[in-house]
């Protein structure tokens, strides 16, 4: 067998393994069983990849969606390795299988409900097979937030070809981990965990404040890829065409959409550079896309463990992304109305948990990634410096005073009343409507000055996140169980106060890559390849390839093979290209 540091350097290019990818591939090497639980853009698919290269006959790699095997067959072709995809899409099925028997494959791609069938089982059996690998492995698990019952049936495949077996997947939770082990029959010590942490992921959590706006103060600081999330199939429509009015490419996509134009929106996101998907959650699993730069919640998400998953979509290049939360009241508020009436009795308590776990985390006034790593069971440092109350600490304020003010206003109003008009009879506005209301006599009526005024509407919004506050259909608001302590003062309130927002993010953009004609010249060559070939760009070489060989200006092919991402299938096809790009723009 060749060494595995070998088939690293030349197949793939890369210098040396990263966190636990080491450990997962010896485990396969040795024929032992693996499941490897790492983040997104950790480096999973090198996983099996590497052992497919380096053991005799073919690897199985069972995954769930068609679209993410043709990412990944055109991925490790480009490398130079032989790899296809069985699918009802596949162009020459036949040609596939012949491939298999007579032993030209290293990768073989297929899906749970191919691969259990009688007839996938033949052509095992007259091939020779080296490993199977379990990608999403989490589909397995009842537990896991993607169940499918195909999974299931695998088990006596693996166990009938008594290969090593590899499960791979991202999601975090303990529970579904045990699981996955249990039912694909992995020993538990060949749990191999990496760290959750994304480190170039820099998280933002701002209030919604004129959305629009917000987004496109956004695209103007970042000029790659991204994506929005948006709260309904209506919205991202309309995000889209908005967003397009800067000129921006943008697409939308939801599940009602027309399947061919979500294809094709999805192809065309996944081939650009520039380009925003405003997408509800159903644009998911299948981006496989790695130069994505940014990741935007036009609302908040489901939880927190939702929320890591779709901003992991960032970055998986490693190069620096960016997580925007903009949040409302309403969102919280819909939110536990909907926990109220439409979760199951016994699944509302767990559901009231995780929405409060997501409220502490956006009202936070300390380190956001601490916050997501202490959720998911890790122990991190108190401060991350790569979060916006790390970069720019927001001031905390006692605001007790102006809460109970707030709900007493709320409270003698009869709870019919919004943010707006509890405001006016706050601060003594002695207009026609309080009058005939009969509110200008409350006790409440002007007992607010102008300084507490002002925190009315966030500390109505650090309410109704807590639920001490609802609102109703109406905008009416009235008392949840968080309210009563705070009236009775036994509990305090407190909100984090933003530093005034300064075009922070575009600063960034400056500080991690300054402008670099080299790079952008660099970039262009790719452009052409990709678009002469039909593939993505990022299947030639990634960003951070390209930076390298900006800032390395390798002389020679023998240079440009230590750059991170060169391995010798690409040196060969592209090397001279590259140096030729490279010489003409220095
Ligand atoms: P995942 O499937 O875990 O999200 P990928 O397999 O797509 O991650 O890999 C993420 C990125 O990391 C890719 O750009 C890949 O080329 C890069 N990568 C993987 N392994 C290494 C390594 N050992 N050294 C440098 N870069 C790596
Ligand atoms: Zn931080």
């Amino acid at each position: 067998m060749r060494d595995p540091l070998d088939i690293l350097r030349e197949t793939f290019g890369f210098a040396a393994f990263r966190g636990v990818q080491e450990q997962v591939v010896t485990r396969i090497l040795e024929g032992q069983d693996a499941l490897g639980v790492m983040p997104t853009g950790a480096g999973k698919s090198l996983c099996y990849q590497l052992p497919a290269v380096a053991l005799e006959g073919t690897a199985i790699v069972i995954s769930p969606l068609i679209a993410l095997m043709e990412d990944q067959v055109r991925s490790a072709s480009a490398n130079g390795i032989r790899a296809a995809a069985l699918t009802s899409a596949s162009r020459d099925p036949g040609g596939t299988e012949r491939a298999l028997a007579e032993g030209e494959l290293d990768l073989l791609y297929v899906a749970p409900e191919r691969a259990t069938t009688d007839r996938f089982g033949r052509l095992l059996e007259a091939a020779r097979i080296s490993l199977v690998a379990v990608d999403e492995a989490h589909c397995v698990s009842e537990w896991g937030h993607d169940f499918r019952p195909d999974y299931r049936l695998l088990r006596p495949l693996l166990d009938h070809l008594r290969l090593p077996r590899l499960a791979l997947t991202a999601t975090a939770d303990r529970r579904t981990r045990a699981d996955i082990l249990d039912q694909l029959g992995i020993a538990p010590e060949g749990l191999v965990v990496s760290g959750f942490d994304r480190p170039n992921i820099r998280y933002h959590v701002v209030p919604r404040s004129g959305l629009p706006g917000q987004l496109r103060a956004l695209l103007k600081a970042h000029d790659g890829a991204g994506i929005v999330y948006c709260p309904s199939r209506a919205k991202t429509e309309a995000l889209a065409a908005d967003l397009r009015e800067t000129g921006r490419p943008a697409a939308a996509y939801h599940a009602g959409l027309d399947p061919h134009i979500r294809a094709n929106n999805q192809e065309a996101f996944v081939r650009s550079e520039d380009m925003v998907m405003a997408a509800t959650i159903a644009f998911g699993m299948g981006i496989d896309k790695p130069d994505v730069r940014f990741v935007a919640h036009a609302a908040t998400p489901k939880s927190i463990e939702a929320y890591y998953q779709e901003t992991g979509r960032a970055g998986r290049d490693g190069e620096p992304a960016e997580a925007w939360l903009f949040w409302g009241a309403e969102d919280f508020a819909r939110a536990r109305q909907r926990i109220e009436t439409e979760v199951e009795p016994h699944r509302q308590q767990a559901e009231r948990e995780r929405l409060n776990a997501l409220a502490a985390f956006v009202e936070a006034a300390t380190c956001r990634r601490a916050i997501l790593l202490r959720h998911f069971g890790e122990d991190p440092p108190e401060t991350c410096g790569n979060c916006d109350n790390c970069l720019a600490p927001p001031k905390t304020l006692d605001v007790t005073v102006v809460a109970q003010k707030l709900l007493s206003a709320a409270f003698r109003t009869e709870m019919r009343f919004g943010v707006g008009y509890l405001k006016q009879v706050l601060s003594g506005d002695d207009n026609a409507k309080v009058r005939t209301n009969g509110h200008h006599r409350l006790s409440v009526f002007g007992i607010m000055e102008a300084d507490e005024l002002r925190l009315v509407q966030p500390v109505a919004r650090a309410l109704i996140a807590r639920d001490a506050l609802r609102a109703d259909a109406y905008g009416g608001l009235s008392f949840g169980p968080g309210a009563k302590p705070i009236l009775k003062g036994e509990q305090r309130v407190e909100i984090a106060l933003p530093p005034k927002q300064s075009s922070g993010s575009k600063r960034r953009a400056r500080e991690d890559h300054p402008p670099d004609p080299l790079f952008d010249a660099l970039r262009a060559w790719r452009r052409e390849e990709a678009s002469e070939q039909g593939v993505p760009p990022y299947v030639i070489f990634h960003d951070s390839t390209l930076r390298q060989v900006a800032a390395m200006k390798p002389d020679s092919l023998a240079a440009l093979r230590r750059v991170d991402g060169v391995g010798e299938k690409k040196l060969e096809r592209y090397g001279e290209g590259l140096l030729g790009a490279l010489k003409g723009a220095l």
